[in-house]
């Protein structure tokens, strides 16, 4: 438990499901006041706050797509509205489609850009304001992913947001550390989500997975979960510009095991 994180007021974006709800819900058991910020499925976040609120913790909930500016910063506004302030802001919400690139339409490029990267450039920025507006030595924490350094051929548009994420949270943390402001990413490998549910279905595909996996095993939510408290809180008060990467090793050459190479 972090202690500081009592009273913090967090956004989650994409918080109705997956690593979203998984951090939604630690922040709740945190103590903190939890903004669930969802797409489509309101019944998920429902359920989700009456479960923060079963764990004594506290949570709203606001509807808003992160790929149009207005929404985010309706959601935004809503957290301070709702709860007074913002001290964290996580921009978790993103969407993947598997498309070879030679058939990769403009439509798709455009539709995972302005979800992945455009949602954050603009959470991010208006957290900031609002943040350097008020003197809040507030953190940034942005999803994204072990493709943010691992090329994916047909997920060419998934890969570019997500090592766009990468640069624009390392250029965000050099802007504003003189503020006190820390921006960090988080970067899962393969994480038991809706995201995966088919390829993980299939135990063929689930099994090519765990073979590039060291610690042989498919990661839960709350694991990233817990990266995540602990990057907001003041535990990790000297980080900023980094990338957690919560992915059993993925990033790590795991071709090599064994002596190989
Ligand atoms: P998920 O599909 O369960 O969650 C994605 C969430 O984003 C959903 O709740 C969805 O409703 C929401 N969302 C989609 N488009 C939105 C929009 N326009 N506006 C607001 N919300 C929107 O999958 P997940 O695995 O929980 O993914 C969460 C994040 O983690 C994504 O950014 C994803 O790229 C990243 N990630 C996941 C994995 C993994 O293995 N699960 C690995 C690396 C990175």
């Amino acid at each position: 438990m972090f202690k500081d994180l009592e009273g913090k007021v967090v956004v989650v974006t994409g918080a109705s499901s997956g690593l979203g709800r998984a951090i939604a819900k630690r922040f709740g058991q945190e103590k903190a006041k939890v903004v669930i910020n969802y797409y489509k499925n309101e019944g998920k976040s429902d359920e989700l706050i009456g479960e923060i609120k079963e764990a004594g913790g506290e949570a709203v909930k606001v509807q808003g797509d992160v790929s149009k500016e207005e929404d985010v910063k309706k959601i935004i506004q809503f957290a301070i509205d709702t709860y007074g302030t913002l001290d964290v802001m996580v921009n978790n919400a993103g969407i993947q489609n598997e498309v070879p690139t030679e058939e990769l339409s403009l439509d798709d490029w455009n539709k995972v850009i302005s979800t992945n990267l455009t949602g954050i450039f603009v959470g991010s920025r208006e957290a900031i304001a609002y943040m350097l507006k008020n003197d809040i030595k507030g953190s940034i924490i942005n999803m994204s992913s072990v493709h943010q350094i691992i090329p994916w051929p047909h997920f060419a548009h998934y890969a570019a947001s997500k090592g766009g994420i990468k640069m624009l949270s390392e250029t965000l943390a050099l802007e504003f550390a003189p503020h006190g402001i820390r921006v960090n990413c988080l970067a899962p490998g393969a994480i038991n989500t809706p995201i995966n549910k088919e390829k993980f279905s299939d135990p063929a595909a689930k099994e090519e997975v765990l073979k590039m996996i060291p610690l042989n095993k498919i990661g839960e939510p709350e694991e990233v979960a817990a990266a995540a408290v602990w990057l907001a809180s003041e535990e990790a008060s000297y980080v900023t510009g980094t990338t957690l990467y919560i992915d059993g090793g993925m990033t790590n050459y795991p071709s090599f095991q064994a002596g190989k190479g």
